[in-house]
């Protein structure tokens, strides 16, 4: 594996540190009684409302689209969702982020989705506030070489990466999985039952000489 200089550590928020089905349920709720149906019909259309991305990243939930189509306006959304509590990070994402501060060290967001929607996201993710945040519908193998085309660094996933650049390391999030960090460490990709992983696995792999 080849080591950069200045490694980037890039997280995803859907379903890695946010929890993307816990947020739509609420959101879809708050809104059902507003547009005049039931949040059971709203929740049970979702899997009907993935779209594919336009600049080829893979296909996403059109929420806006979703809501627009019952009538609800963007404004509608955004107070609805400026009502709902700061709770959708998952418990070991907020201890990698506490970790993160505790050691004076950035992490960025790569997200895939469309750009409104996802900043709606951002809005209930107060401690992600500080952070740089990339929302792209390319292919993030693609934006990774584009933006960061003399670095290597490490990103985590709820999904593999495709087409990951040379010198990057993609660790995918799969809470149901189990591994210490020195079964991980020989492997060439890996996968993690926790966010705990990240940071001994980033200083192993890319800080430790
Ligand atoms: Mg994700």
């Amino acid at each position: 594996m080849s080591v950069s200089p200045n490694p980037v550590l890039l997280l995803d928020l859907d379903r890695t540190l946010f929890d993307t089905d816990r947020y739509t349920a609420a959101l879809l709720g708050a809104l059902a009684p507003q547009i005049g149906v039931s949040a059971e019909i709203l929740i049970a259309e979702v899997p009907g409302q993935y779209v594919a991305s336009s600049h080829g990243g893979g296909s996403y939930y059109d929420m806006i689209r979703h809501l627009q189509a019952y009538g609800a306006s963007f404004d509608d959304i955004k107070r609805c969702v400026a009502e709902l509590p700061n709770d959708y990070l998952f418990p070991d994402a907020a201890s990698l982020l506490n970790a993160l501060r505790a050691s004076r060290r950035e992490a960025q967001l790569l997200t895939h989705g469309e750009h409104k929607a996802q900043s709606l996201k951002l809005a209930v993710c107060q401690p992600l506030g500080h952070m740089a945040a990339h929302i792209t519908l390319q292919p993030k193998g693609l934006y990774i070489a584009n933006k960061w085309p003399n670095s290597g660094g490490m990103i985590v996933d709820d999904k593999d990466i495709a087409d990951i650049p040379e010198g990057w390391t993609g660790v995918r999030i799969n809470r149901s999985a189990s591994a210490s960090v020195e079964e991980l460490i020989g492997r060439m990709s890996f996968q993690i039952a926790s966010l705990d992983y990240v940071l001994p696995l980033f200083d192993r792999l890319y800080t430790e000489s």
